[in-house]
């Protein structure tokens, strides 16, 4: 933590002083965690920033946060600097006494509060979830900015991005219901933005990676704007990429041959899986909720379909519901919507003799053009 009380009952902030007088202080003061009141020490290493621990065998709550890096500790002291230099009112480390949590920071505006925790480390779910519900019980909203996963190359624009379980849980949407994350760089004080979030499978999502100096960002944060359909050319690319080699990668292991659903219905169907038709394989809202590649279940569906010569958005409810049963799909309202998405998206663009040829306009009209409402 980076904040104790010292023997006059005072926050004392370390960060505030030089390393020096830190050390010529360190003699004759005595500090105590907030908390649980019991001392703690002031650590001054040479690496680290300057920052209080527990005695080995304290059992305070705050213990979890000790192992605190580098990267956190100055993390907390740039978040704090750039939201006073708003001129909100914030707080570091505050106690709250009723919830017994302790977040990194506590920001008022307007009075609305927000408990902002930044994190280093992995989190798990469930400790996660108690905090942030803690702070939701009281009024308080809870903001979690994870530390920007290090890559190899970090690189600007529309990319493949992986994205943890646990990080998925900060994806927000902005007022016109995009999609995307926000994380901080703690290492180059920059939030770095995961915009136009396209799930594609599993942990794989494509996305366009911007950024914002923290001198330049405001609170509540930023929303980005949508991608334009010149931009939307490149995810376009990317997501069938993306599903074909998923699809393939499938099938390798598949020791099913052509008793494969998706083999079976792209060879009646004549596709040619070299060459799929451009309306297979297409993005559409709430896909995930179906657990196969697009490629694959808007292939079947088209097989199921030509067998009722019905097109997909002329499909009954029950005749949804009969298809998700057929592969083994948990029949969910979402994995109903992405069906008929994907129906509204054909039918929006269908000529005649399974042409569809303005199905790149509708996909990008459905996800991103924001003032079409569906
Ligand atoms: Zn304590």
């Amino acid at each position: 933590m980076l904040l104790a009380l010292n023997e006059q009952r005072q926050l004392f902030h370390p960060y505030q002083y030089t390393r020096e007088t830190l050390q010529r202080y360190r003699p004759h003061m005595k500090f105590y965690c907030p908390q649980c009141q019991q001392p703690v020490q002031l650590k001054i290493g040479k690496y680290n920033t300057p920052h209080f621990a527990h005695n080995a065998n304290s059992n305070c709550v705050q213990l979890f946060s000790e192992g605190e890096s580098k990267l956190h500790l100055q993390g907390k002291i740039q978040l704090f600097e750039w939201l006073k230099g708003l001129g909100h009112t914030v707080k570091l480390e505050p106690y709250l006494p009723e919830l017994s949590q302790r977040p990194d920071m506590l920001v008022t505006r307007q009075q609305k509060q927000f408990a902002l925790e930044f994190q280093c480390s992995t989190i798990s779910h469930e400790k996660w979830q108690l905090r942030t519900s803690g702070y939701e019980k009281n009024s308080i909203q809870a903001l979690w900015l994870f530390q920007t996963p290090q890559r190899k190359q970090s690189s600007l624009g529309i990319q493949k991005i992986f994205i943890s379980p646990i990080m998925q849980k900060t994806i927000t949407t902005t007022a016109s219901g995009l999609p995307y994350l926000v994380t901080y760089d703690a290492k180059t004080s920059r939030f770095i933005y995961w915009t136009n979030l396209l799930h594609v499978h599993g942990y794989t999502f494509i996305g366009k990676v911007q950024e914002i100096a923290t001198h330049k960002q405001h609170f509540p944060f930023y929303e980005p704007k949508s991608i334009t359909k010149d931009e939307f050319h490149r995810y376009w690319q990317l997501y069938k990429k993306l599903c074909r080699q998923f699809t393939y990668q499938r099938l390798l292991h598949s020791k099913k041959g052509m008793q494969d659903t998706f083999l079976r219905s792209s060879y009646e169907l004549h596709f040619s899986l070299t060459a799929m038709p451009d309306y297979v394989g297409v993005p559409v809202k709430t896909a995930e909720a179906i657990p196969m590649s697009p490629l694959e279940w808007q292939t079947i569906l088209h097989h199921f379909c030509r067998d009722l010569q019905l097109l997909p958005h002329e499909l009954s409810d029950n005749e949804v519901r009969s298809f998700l049963i057929q592969q083994n799909v948990e029949v969910t309202d979402q994995a109903m919507q992405a069906i008929k998405n994907y129906g509204m998206v054909l039918a929006k663009s269908y000529e005649k003799n399974d042409r569809f040829p303005d199905i790149y306009e509708q996909v990008y009209t459905h996800l991103f053009a924001i003032a079409t409402i569906y």
